[in-house]
C-alpha cells in the first residue's frame, strides 16, 4: 500500500505535544516505529510512548534541545543503535518570540532562529550519512506559511521558516541521486499551544485570510507529513506543501 510504513523507522523533533504529537500517533499508526525528541514536558513525552506501546507500536523517546547538535547526536545514534535504520526523519520543532523589530532584541532572535532553523541543521547533518548508507531516506523539515509570506512581528520566526525552505532545496539537491527525498510542509494557522494566546481580534483576523475560513487541526497537518514521508510521495522532493486552507496561492 501506498501509504505504508510497515518496517520503516522514523523520528520526529519537538513531539510531546501539538503537531509533533499528531505526527508521531499518524506515523505510529501506519505501521512505523517512531522515535521522537522532547525539550521539558516529560511527563507528555512518556505518556505518548506509553500510549503508542500499548497500540503495540515499538516507540523511543529523547530528551533534549534540538537547538544543539548533542542532542541530534543522541537521538540519531540511539536510534541506530536500536533499530539500526532511519528511514524517516521529521524536523518539527520550533518555537515562536514575537514582537515589532524595534523591540526585538538579540535574545530573541538567536532563540527563534537556533531553535527552528539550526535544528534542522543539526538533524539533517545526522541523519545524511545513515540515509546516504541506506541509499534511501525521506526528511520532512516543517516550516511555516509565515516563512512564504511574512508577518508583521515575526521577523525572526519568517526567517527562519524561510531558511529552512532554502535549505530543504538545496539539501533535496544534494541528496537526490541516493533516492532521498526533502520536502517541507507549511502549515497555516493551527489550533495548539503556539498560537493559543492569540487575542479574539487577532485570530479573527487571521481567519479572514483563509479561504477555507475554519484554523487546521494538527491531524490536518500530520496528515500532510505522512503522505510525504510515504512511499506515495517517492517521486516528489524540494516541495513545499502548503497546508494553509488557502491562506497563500
Ligand atoms: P507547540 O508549541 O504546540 O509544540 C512545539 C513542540 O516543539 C513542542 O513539543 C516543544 O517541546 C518542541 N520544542 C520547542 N523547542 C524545542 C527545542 N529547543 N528542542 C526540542 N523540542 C522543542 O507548537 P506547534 O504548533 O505544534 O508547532 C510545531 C511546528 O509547527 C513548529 O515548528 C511550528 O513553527 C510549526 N507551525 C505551527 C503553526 C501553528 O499555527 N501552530 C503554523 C505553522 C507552523
Amino acid at each position: 500500500m501506498a501509504f505504508d510504513l510497515d518496517g520503516k523507522t522514523a523520528l520526529v523533533t519537538g513531539a510531546s505535544r501539538g503537531i509533533g504529537r499528531a505526527v508521531v500517533e499518524t506515523l505510529a499508526a501506519a505501521g512505523a516505529r517512531v522515535a521522537f525528541t522532547y525539550r521539558s514536558s516529560t511527563d507528555e513525552a512518556n505518556a505518548l510512548c506509553r500510549q503508542l506501546q500499548e497500540s503495540g507500536s515499538e516507540c523511543l523517546v529523547f530528551q533534549g534541545d534540538a537547538a544543539e547538535i548533542s542532542s541530534a547526536e543522541e537521538a540519531v545514534g540511539g536510534m541506530l543503535e536500536a533499530w539500526g535504520t532511519i528511514d524517516v526523519l521529521v524536523n518539527n520543532a520550533g518555537i515562536t518570540r514575537d514582537g515589532l523589530m524595534l523591540r526585538m532584541n538579540e535574545h530573541d532572535w538567536d532563540a527563534v532562529v537556533s531553535t527552528n532553523l539550526k535544528s534542522v541543521f543539526n538533524f539533517c547533518k545526522m541523519a545524511y550519512r545513515p540515509m546516504m548508507k541506506q541509499r534511501a531516506g525521506t526528511i520532512v523539515n516543517m516550516s511555516s506559511i509565515i516563512g512564504v509570506v511574512g508577518n508583521p512581528g515575526q521577523t525572526n520566526y519568517a526567517a527562519s521558516k524561510a531558511g529552512i525552505i532554502g535549505f530543504s532545496k538545496s539539501l533535496a539537491r544534494e541528496l537526490g541521486g541516493r533516492g532521498i527525498t526533502v520536502n517541507v510542509v507549511a502549515p497555516g494557522y493551527v489550533e495548539t499551544d503556539m498560537t493559543a494566546g492569540l487575542s479574539d481580534t487577532a485570530r479573527s483576523a487571521l481567519l479572514d485570510t483563509v479561504t477555507l475560513k475554519r484554523t487546521a487541526t494538527p491531524q490536518d497537518v500530520a496528515n500532510a507529513v505522512h503522505f510525504l514521508a510515504s512511499p506515495a510521495a517517492n517521486y516528489i522532493t524540494g516541495h513545499v506543501l502548503h497546508v494553509d486552507g488557502g491562506l497563500a496561492m
